[in-house]
C-alpha cells in the first residue's frame, strides 16, 4: 500500500513541484514505483516530467483526462495514469482546466474526500503517491491534504518572510486533522534555495529549524541552477545533471525520507 506524501506551501514558488518531481525520480531510481499526482492548475508537475508532445498537447487542449476527470467527473484514476521516461513513475496529470475545479468542487458532496476517494484503488500499485498542490489552501489543497496518510511535507524557502503565511498552513493542516485525516501528520519540512553566500539563508534555516525542531530534514537544497534548467528539458535532476549539487541534494533528501520511516 503507497504511502501518500501531500507537498504543500500557499506560498508560491518556494520548490514544491521541484521537490515532487525530483524526490519521485529518486525513489524510482531506488527501485520504488511512485505515482506523482498533480492537483495545480499551473501543471508544472505535469510539464517537468516531459511527457510526449502529442500528449501535452491533448491534455492542453481537453482531449486527453486529468485529475480534473478524477475529481468532478468521477473518471477512474486508473484510466488517466499516464507513464513517464522513467521506469516505475507514473503520473496523474493536471491541465489549465483544474482551476475550474476550485470552484465545480463547492457544490459537490463530500467535496473534500473526492480525491483521497478517487487514489483509493490504485494505492496498491505503488509504493509512494507524491501529491503536488497549488500555492493557495483552497479546496484542491484540502482535497490534497486529506488524501495524505504519510502526512504533509513543507517546502521552505530561504528568502525573506520564508515563514509568513506558514501559522495559516498549520491550521488548515490542524483543521483537516481534526475533521478529515486524523493521520495528517507534518512528515517533514524542506529548507530549499539555500544560498550558502547570504548569511539570509543561514538566519532564516536556522528560524525555521527553532519554529520546527523536530521536522525539518538535515538534507538542505541548496540553490542551483540545474535544478531549474531540467524542467524545460522535460527531465528530471537524475538524468539532466546526476552530478549537480541540486542532484546529491535531492538524492540525500529522498534517503532521509526513506530512513525516516523506519
Ligand atoms: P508554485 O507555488 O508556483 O507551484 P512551487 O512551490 O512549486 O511553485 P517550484 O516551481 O518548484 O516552486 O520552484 C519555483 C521556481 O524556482 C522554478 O522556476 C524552479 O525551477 C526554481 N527552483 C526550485 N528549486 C530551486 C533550487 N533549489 N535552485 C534553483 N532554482 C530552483
Ligand atoms: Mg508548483
Amino acid at each position: 500500500m503507497a504511502k501518500v506524501y501531500t507537498f504543500a506551501n500557499q506560498k508560491g514558488g518556494v520548490g514544491k513541484t521541484t521537490s515532487v518531481v525530483n524526490i519521485s525520480a529518486f525513489l524510482a531510481a531506488q527501485g520504488c514505483s511512485a505515482l506523482v499526482v498533480d492537483v495545480d492548475p499551473q501543471a508544472n508537475a505535469t510539464s517537468s516530467l516531459g511527457l510526449e508532445e502529442h500528449l501535452a498537447e491533448s491534455l492542453k487542449s481537453g482531449d486527453e483526462a486529468t485529475v480534473y476527470h478524477a475529481l468532478i467527473e468521477g473518471a477512474p484514476v486508473s484510466q488517466i495514469i499516464q507513464t513517464t521516461r522513467r521506469p516505475r513513475l507514473h503520473l496523474v496529470p493536471s491541465s489549465p482546466a483544474l482551476a475550474g475545479a476550485e470552484v465545480e468542487l463547492v457544490g459537490m458532496l463530500a467535496r473534500e474526500t473526492l480525491l483521497r476517494k478517487a487514489l483509493a484503488p490504485v494505492l496498491r500499485h505503488y509504493d509512494y503517491v507524491m501529491i503536488d498542490t497549488p500555492p493557495s489552501l483552497g479546496l484542491l489543497t484540502v482535497n490534497a491534504l486529506t488524501a495524505a496518510d504519510g502526512g504533509v511535507i513543507i517546502p521552505v524557502q530561504c528568502e525573506y518572510l520564508a515563514l509568513e503565511g506558514l501559522g495559516q498552513l498549520l491550521r488548515t493542516v490542524n483543521l483537516v486533522r481534526d475533521s478529515l485525516n486524523p493521520r495528517l501528520t507534518i512528515a517533514g519540512v524542506v529548507l530549499t534555495m539555500y544560498d550558502t553566500r547570504t548569511r539570509l539563508s543561514q538566519e532564516v534555516a536556522d528560524e525555521v529549524r527553532r519554529y520546527f525542531p523536530k521536522q525539518v530534514f538535515k538534507t538542505v537544497i541548496p540553490r542551483n541552477v540545474r535544478l531549474s534548467e531540467a524542467p524545460s528539458f522535460g527531465e528530471t535532476i537524475l538524468t539532466y545533471s546526476p552530478g549537480s549539487a541540486g542532484a546529491l541534494a535531492y538524492g540525500a533528501l529522498t534517503d532521509e525520507l526513506l530512513g525516516r520511516q523506519v
